[in-house]
């Protein structure tokens, strides 16, 4: 972990997209005290931003021209491309973008879990246009983002992470300076592999143990207490499987993005791996199989089918 913040600066902060994960972030910045203008394509999402704070939002993004730090919270790598560069091709960009109006010596921040690899490209492209980005995924879901308690991975410079430090730690707890751009992507992305495999595998064996007899509850209390204890089993199968809720505000779509990013990462460094190959391959067709939007918890109702047993309380699965 990086030493605590040396600085107090108060840049002025453009803020681009204000979904599940942008809109309590954003908010926490407000509450730092931070200057701050949102920005979303969606007027809806903009609109319930401005309802929770006191900030403005823009209504387009040359709005946010005298930011001095832009953070984006958008779904992968190729929308913040399109946000920060245009469209690129025949026709011209409906929307102005990004570095057309930031002046030079501005700090992009991309907090999106993006894919490493573009990220560096992305990087490059505005280092030549005198705009610095960081990378600074982050892990804990909705409920650490409106608690301010992510954990944050931020890959670049180090003196322009040490810049920005008010910022992150007004959004984490914990900020990890993980080695230069593109690495805090990369750990983002292998991190929700073993996110993702240690859920399916926790509801693989609870699926079994149900069918055995085994009381699911009581097999979750075992696996907690014991060393099958992960994030999911913590955190998911009684809050949002057990109860049926299936909704903890990270969708299955993004997961398969997540997974899809570090499988890529594997094959660029030639890494042989077997377990994540067939991880992915399991979350992608849970994702073909289930209906669009669901969240990433779903992934076990699709287990759940071919199993024929439900984990819900009722017993009678
Ligand atoms: P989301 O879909 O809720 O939010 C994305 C927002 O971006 C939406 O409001 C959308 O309208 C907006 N948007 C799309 N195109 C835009 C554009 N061109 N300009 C401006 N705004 C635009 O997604 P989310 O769950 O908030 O996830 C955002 C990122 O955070 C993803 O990379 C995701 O993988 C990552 N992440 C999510 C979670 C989670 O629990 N939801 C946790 C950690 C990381």
């Amino acid at each position: 972990m990086t030493d605590p913040p040396l600085n107090d600066w108060r840049p002025r902060v453009g803020f681009v997209g204000l979904g599940r994960m942008g809109r309590p972030m954003a908010g926490r910045l407000v509450r730092a005290g931070f200057s701050l203008t949102g920005y979303d394509v969606d007027p809806a999402a903009a609109q319930r931003f401005r309802s929770n704070t006191s900030a403005e939002t823009a209504a387009s993004l040359a709005h946010l021209a005298t930011s001095d730090v832009v953070i984006t919270m958008l779904a992968d790598g190729d929308v913040v491309r399109q946000v920060l560069l245009g469209v690129t091709g025949a026709t011209a960009p409906a929307a102005p973008a990004l570095i057309d109006v930031l002046r030079p010596g501005a700090i992009v921040i991309d907090m999106s879990s993006s894919a490493p690899i573009e990220t560096r490209r992305l990087g490059a492209e505005l280092a030549a246009r005198s705009v610095t980005l960081l990378d600074a995924p982050v892990s804990g879901g909705v409920a650490r983002a409106e608690a301010g308690t992510l954990s944050i991975m931020a890959g670049g410079e180090a003196s322009t992470i040490a810049r920005c430090r008010p910022l992150l730690d007004a959004i984490g707890d914990r900020v990890f300076a993980t080695g230069p751009l593109g690495s805090g992507h990369a750990l983002k992305a292998l991190n929700n592999l073993v996110s993702a495999a240690g859920l399916l595998a926790a509801a693989e064996a609870l699926l079994v143990g149900r069918r055995f007899g085994l009381d699911q509850n009581v097999m979750i209390d075992v696996f907690n207490a014991s060393t099958a204890r992960n994030n999911s089993t913590e955190n998911k199968f009684k809050q949002f499987v057990f109860s049926r809720r299936f909704s903890s505000g990270f969708s299955l779509a993004l997961m398969v993005k997540d997974l899809a990013t570090a499988l890529d990462l594997a094959d660029a460094t030639a890494t042989p791996a077997p377990f994540g190959a067939r991880c992915r391959a399991l979350w992608s067709t849970a994702a073909a199989e289930l209906e669009d939007g669901a969240d990433h918890t779903a992934v076990v109702q699709w287990l759940e089918r071919l199993a024929g047993t439900r984990l819900d309380t009722d017993r009678s699965g």
